[in-house]
């Protein structure tokens, strides 16, 4: 059964899971959650509704101080920089925020630190004290991977604090023998009791589990992960919530100091899911908005009753999204808006293997819109997302799908049609003829599909949603095949005049439905059409009157052209190695 999910509301407030902020990413994080957002955001528009679509990049923690320091700039510096490189990287695949923020920003300070005090307020922080390992030369604490040694249980000699990855087996960084830091290489390292606080989620595990279970439309990979943190093992712990570190939000209660907490920042998992929010904040901040505009979607007592809220994310976020930012929020007291729908991912792996940042393996994001323009990597990810397991990228797949679903039939219905009709009747919408009965099938086969697209793109059934839109653009051709105006014209000029009015209309109808996954073509097919209507047709007979007798257009180019074998071939040794 399709999840359905409630979309009777006129307001969605929509999130995509924030990149962090240490390089470009691949294909497989855009599928996992920025381009499913964006597809949700621009069909939730085009229906009406009033959206707000919010993503940011993840700024603080000890990756981004590492990647700074390599590339020799302060970390503050960096994190502008990057912000900058990821943003046109999103405008470059069209991906439709409303906003994309940064979790550095002041908005974010503030509410980190708001919610911090709330949750302290009632009695949910607890000041625990700890041993960690600080390094002397590298002048700071070392979180547990940052620490190498040679592991106790295999001999491996570059086993992490956490973990061996040669053996697998879960390490404490004092089991280590022969430790070092992984940062400078020093072995002047020594164990220090420090100070953190922490969130006692374990209080909050059972209205948590209140919560989960009342989402009944929620998809399985959704709700299985948070009851696996929920349940298995001694279940969900309390969580530290600082560290000991330079860049991140510093630790206050509200807006006064901490004591004992002072040089200490907030762990970047607490902060940056409060970055939704803040990020919808700092567009109000843009616009020159009051505090009413952006609380209205986030406080149920200031207008956000009527607001549906989707998260999209990547499996590996489910947890903190469905129990640790919940338990933020709950634990405030105060009246924000909790999610009412979260879409999760499995992984997209690349050519038999898996995309991976640190190895550099795939194809980034960058390097994706150097190869071919947006559209044909959003097709072919949307209509391939990892939905229910994971799926894999192949250049022979990605090759097949663009050439048949984009260039055959989508693209060659448009070029035929705008080309027949130029041939015959000049680049116009042309007079004459009736509709006939086949015309009439074509309208309540479109119609039928048409609204069974338009469900599964509500309830997220993003897969499903791109077979029906491709078997929408196959029914072009087959009227095309079966009505053979080219032919008819020779017998009955006026009835291929008929023919070809349907089929012109046709194209901005499909333009119109397949903006959500191909903006681009969209766009430019409506500029050729010479229209703005971009309306959605919920009278179909109807929109395929909308370009009147006597409109005029101009042929479009080439909407979609093919891969060529050898381009293939090219790409798929161009990105079999690692990126430099
Ligand atoms: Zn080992």
């Amino acid at each position: 059964m399709a999840p359905n999910p409630p979309v009777n509301s006129h307001r969605h407030l929509i999130t995509s899971a924030i990149p962090y902020i240490n390089g470009i990413k691949h294909l497989g994080n855009l599928v996992g959650s920025q381009l499913p957002a964006d597809l949700y955001a621009r069909y939730m528009r085009a229906r009406g509704h009033e959206v707000m679509f919010i993503c940011a990049t993840d700024e603080h923690g000890t990756p981004a101080e590492l990647a700074a320091a390599k590339a020799g700039k302060p970390v503050a510096e960096y994190c502008a920089e990057m912000h900058e490189v990821q943003a046109e990287i999103a405008r470059g695949f069209r991906l439709s925020f409303d906003h994309f923020g940064r979790s550095s920003s002041a908005r974010n300070h503030a509410l980190t630190q708001h919610f911090a005090g709330k949750l302290a307020d009632n009695g949910l922080i607890e000041e625990v004290s700890e041993k960690q390992v600080y390094s002397i030369d590298d002048g700071r604490y070392l979180p547990d991977r940052y620490i190498e040694g040679t592991c106790p249980n295999c001999g491996y000699d570059r086993a992490r604090g956490d973990q061996c990855e040669n053996c697998t087996k879960q390490l404490d960084p004092t089991d280590l023998i022969n430790p070092r830091s992984a940062i400078s290489g020093s072995t002047r390292l020594e164990v220090r009791e420090t100070k953190h606080l922490y969130l006692k989620q374990r209080s909050l595990r059972a209205k948590l589990e209140a919560w989960i279970d009342s989402k009944h439309d929620w998809p399985i990979l959704t709700t299985s992960i948070a009851k696996k943190w929920l349940n298995d093992g001694e279940g969900l712990q309390d969580r530290g919530i600082t560290r000991d570190l330079n860049w991140g939000v510093p630790v206050k209660r509200g807006d006064q100091p901490w004591p004992g907490m002072e040089g200490k920042v907030f762990y970047v998992w607490f902060d940056a899911p409060i970055e939704y929010i803040a990020g919808t904040a700092e567009w109000a901040d843009a616009h020159g908005l009051p505090d009413s505009a952006w609380q209205r979607w986030w406080r149920t007592d200031m207008g956000a009753d009527d607001v549906t809220y989707t998260q999209f994310m990547g499996k590996d976020n489910v947890p903190f999204h469905t129990l640790s930012f919940p338990a933020t929020i709950m634990g405030s007291g105060e009246p924000w808006k909790l999610v009412d729908y979260i879409k999760s991912f499995n992984y997209l792996n690349y050519d038999g293997g898996q995309f991976s940042t640190s190895q550099g393996r795939g194809v980034f994001m960058d390097q994706a819109l150097e190869v071919l323009p947006a559209d044909y990597w959003r097709w072919w990810l949307l209509s391939h997302a990892p939905e229910n397991a994971d799926s894999e990228f192949t250049w022979e797949n990605f090759q097949t799908a663009a050439n048949k679903d984009l260039a055959d039939v989508l693209g060659n219905f448009v070029s035929r049609i705008t080309k027949f009709c130029r041939s015959k009747f000049g680049e116009a919408v042309p007079d004459g003829g009736t509709m006939g009965d086949s015309e009439t099938a074509l309208i309540n086969d479109l119609t039928a599909r048409i609204r069974t697209y338009e469900g599964f793109m509500e309830a997220m059934e993003i897969r499903k949603a791109a077979a029906e839109l491709r078997a929408i653009w196959g029914l072009g051709n087959e009227y095309l095949q079966a009505a053979a105006p080219w032919t008819v014209f020779k017998t009955d000029p006026e009835q291929a005049a008929a023919q070809t009015r349907l089929a012109l209309n046709l194209i901005r109808l499909y333009a119109v439905l397949s903006a959500p996954f191909i903006p681009d073509a969209s766009a430019s097919t409506l500029e050729a059409l010479g229209t703005d209507d971009a309306s959605w047709p919920d009278d179909v007979a109807a929109a395929l009157t909308a370009l009147p007798v006597g409109h005029a257009y101009t042929t479009p180019e080439v909407l979609f052209r093919k891969i060529t074998d050898e381009e293939r071939e090219d790409w798929q040794t161009r990105f079999s190695g690692i990126r430099s």
